[in-house]
């Protein structure tokens, strides 16, 4: 079967012919994938900037680990699943017997074996995963909305962390996916106001406007850095969703005295701010990785109410084969969601 992978520790990603997966453990669960989306982490580990390093020793790995499918096979030992369920997949899905996960912090695994990035991901006709990650599609869930689920729960955890509630004043920094489900999840949370800031980003501004979001501002305008500029000192929480250390210091700057700074983005340099600005201003600065099972529920729930309000994040639509063109796309801030779709059984090889 065709698969996306990373073959070796240097940058690029190769499209090639790979076995389908072999005899499947009592536990885990053949997927035959139906949709996957590309994410900026995708990205990262095709440039294989720095943070990836854990990757070496597991070369080669499918990646692809935003995604929904229709179970395929399940293992001996696995109970309440079956084929022909549509589901969406925790990618991290714990292991259950650490002791992290023993002691009811599942989130915190230490032996969870990330699909897409720890072991063979979703960007090929069939994946393997734990049973323990799997999430039933409800009918109005479609796949493409089902593969938003994973990038929806990273923004609902971030959302979480950040302790955004009612009447609060949230400014996101960085338009992507991310940044746009965080906007959303903070709505929903109860923020009165929310605003999304992106730097020469007049396409994924555009789609936030296009999905509720009425202020955006773009850094690159000088009117836009003066909207910005006027909002000091008063958000009651700010994201960064960029990856740009600089958004660190700029974004406690818009703070307002015990506000809360929330980390997403993945980091290639160090970020410098004056520490006593954030003791004189008693200022919180949390990171947010990835999420736990209850955002998983509470998100397949939420696209089953809301689900066409947030389709507008997908942008692009292409098939396997032209999984380099979407790469290509994904890395333009004129695309938001780039999302593949495998090819179907009849043309499974
Ligand atoms: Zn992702
Ligand atoms: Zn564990």
């Amino acid at each position: 079967m065709l698969a996306l992978q990373k073959r070796t520790p240097a940058p690029g990603l190769d499209l090639v012919e790979v076995p389908a997966p072999g005899p499947l453990a009592p536990t885990e669960v053949l997927i035959r994938v139906q949709a996957v989306g590309i994410c900026g982490s995708d990205l990262h580990v095709e440039d294989f900037s720095a943070g990836y390093e854990f990757m070496v020793p597991l070369l080669p790995v499918t990646l692809g680990h935003e995604f929904a499918g229709v179970i395929a096979a399940v293992g001996a030992d696995v109970r309440d699943l079956y084929p022909g369920q549509r589901v969406t997949v925790w990618p991290s899905s714990p292991c259950g017997v650490c002791a992290a996960c023993a002691g009811g912090q599942e989130q915190n695994c230490t032996d969870k074996r990330t699909l897409g990035l720890m072991q063979n991901g979703a960007f090929a006709p069939l994946v393997v995963a734990r049973a323990e990650g799997l999430f039933p599609l409800p009918d109005g869930v479609d796949f493409e909305l089902g593969a938003l689920t994973e990038p929806l729960c990273v923004a609902a955890r971030a959302v979480a962390t950040g302790g955004v509630g009612f009447g609060d004043r949230v400014v996101v920094l960085g338009p992507g996916t991310i940044g746009q489900g965080i906007a959303a999840m903070a709505r929903l949370a109860g923020a009165a106001e929310v605003v999304i800031v992106g730097h020469d980003d007049a396409a994924r501004l555009t789609l936030c406007r296009a999905l509720g979001f009425d202020s955006v501002t773009d850094l690159v305008d000088p009117a836009g850095a003066a909207e910005l500029h006027a909002l000091a000192g008063s958000a009651d929480v700010v994201f960064e969703a960029t990856g740009r250390a600089s958004s660190i210091t700029d974004g406690l700057a818009l703070l307002r005295p015990e506000g809360v700074l929330v980390a997403t983005g993945i980091h290639h340099s160090d970020a410098t701010f004056n520490p006593t600005t954030l003791v004189r201003r008693k200022l919180t600065i949390r990171g947010s990785h990835g999420s736990r099972r209850a955002d998983w529920a509470s998100v397949v729930d939420l696209l089953a109410r809301h689900g066409e309000a947030l389709r507008p994040m997908i942008t692009h639509r292409l098939p396997l084969d032209r999984i380099t063109e979407g790469f290509a796309l994904a890395r333009e801030r004129s695309a938001s969601k780039v999302m593949i779709f495998p090819p179907t059984q009849g043309s499974l090889s």
